[in-house]
């Protein structure tokens, strides 16, 4: 082993400032926690008056090839972290040299890109949608010929809440489809996925230090619209079998990688109750919001104590949740949603509500293994 910051082995301690690479939402509450510990925090996006730069101690705004503010802020931090994953590698093989990076690069670049995320996967056994790499109209035609349709197809890169892909119909004309993908910029690298009939979805979260020692959060349900997630219900209505089966696959991704802080896995549970797994996110995840309230540890502190090199809370469900994601105008009506007393009501301090645009959302309890159905 080297010597060098990404190998440190001491506690960050309280009073150390931690680095957040992105200045969103989940940076913001991440913050927030980091300062209940004791932390201070210093964010850098290229985004002016970021969520995140609210509540934080310290703000670096540029862009991520800015070199320059990458080595102050390097060095200016005790520890750095990422709130999204889409960072180019090199500005985080940069940041190694200067502090210790959690997760590592490693992680993020399985994480940024479909195809290692799908390799990483299945190269330890962990199922997928059947799925193939193609690069052009020809290979998407004879991938189309091996998976079949319906199917989807989807950027490499880059795809988040459903952008970057298009669905594939018995019917579809594969020049059509990949001239969609592309939108008009040329070839873009892409995997063809078969559709999956899925019953549910569902995600885990597990918090991960760097000794090994792992916790993970129970398994919830998701609920899309639009391809953004809507809804998740905590716990979800599964097999405490399968719920276990999720966990540990989350649990063998987080160890194959030597992940420390958070790993997010979104699975489909299909019809004859596999797991598949969909994507993966090395970073707090929307589908863990309702930790914030449900739980004696939330996500956001489990995540700041992994990446501190601190003991793990418990993660332990305290009460059942239903979390309702507020896009766009719909955070407007606080006044109303904060009417009803049982509603925790988190807003990120966006000003501008874009339609689709994440603005905040409201947790709802229950009692423990009351099993809510959805948000009513
Ligand atoms: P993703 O960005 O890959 O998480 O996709 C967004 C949403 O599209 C998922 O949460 C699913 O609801 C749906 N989806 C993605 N991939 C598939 C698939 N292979 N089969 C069925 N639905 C999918």
């Amino acid at each position: 082993m080297t010597d060098s910051p990404s190998s440190q082995r001491e506690p960050i301690k309280p009073g150390s400032t931690i680095g957040i690479i992105g200045g969103g939402q989940l940076g913001r509450m991440t913050a927030v926690a980091a300062a209940e510990l004791g932390y201070r925090v210093h964010v850098f996006t290229p985004e002016v008056d970021s969520p995140a730069e609210q509540v934080c101690d310290h703000a670096t705004v540029a862009t991520y090839d800015d070199q320059d503010a990458i080595e102050t802020f390097g060095r200016s931090v005790d520890v750095v972290t990422f709130e999204f994953e889409n960072v180019p590698a090199e500005t985080v093989r940069h940041l190694s040299d200067l502090a210790p990076v959690r997760p590592s690069w490693e992680c993020l670049a399985i994480c940024q890109d479909r195809i290692r995320e799908k390799r990483f996967c299945n190269d330890l056994g962990i199922e997928t949608a059947p799925w193939k790499a193609v690069s052009n109209v020809e290979e998407l035609t004879a991938a189309i010929a091996t998976i079949g349709a319906p199917s989807i197809l989807k950027t490499t890169r880059l795809g988040y809440d459903g952008k970057g892909q298009v669905r594939i119909k018995p019917d579809t004309d594969p020049a059509d489809a990949w001239a969609e993908l592309c939108g008009g910029q040329g070839d873009v690298a892409a995997i063809l996925e078969g559709f999956v009939d899925f019953r549910m979805e569902v995600s885990v979260i597990t918090a991960r230090r760097p000794n090994g020692a792992m916790a993970s959060f129970d398994v919830v349900e998701n609920r899309h619209k639009d391809g953004i997630l809507d809804v998740t219900i905590a716990p979800a209505d599964i097999s405490a079998e399968l719920a276990e089966k999720a966990r540990a696959i989350g649990q063998k991704m987080a160890e194959a990688m030597d992940l420390v802080g958070l790993l997010a896995v979104e699975l489909f549970v299909t019809q004859d109750d596999h797991l598949l797994v969909n994507e993966m996110a090395p970073r707090p995840h929307n589908s863990g919001h309702w930790s914030q309230d449900g739980c004696k540890t939330s996500q956001f502190e489990q995540f700041v104590r992994a990446v501190a090199d601190l003991p793990l809370g418990t993660p332990e469900r305290h009460s059942d949740a239903v979390m309702l994601n507020l896009l766009g105008v719909d955070a407007n009506l606080w006044e109303q949603q904060l009417a009803d007393p049982e509603n925790k009501l988190h807003l990120y301090g966006k000003a501008e509500p874009r339609a689709g645009r994440k603005m905040g959302h409201i947790n709802r309890l229950y009692p423990k293994g009351s099993q809510p159905k959805g948000w009513d």
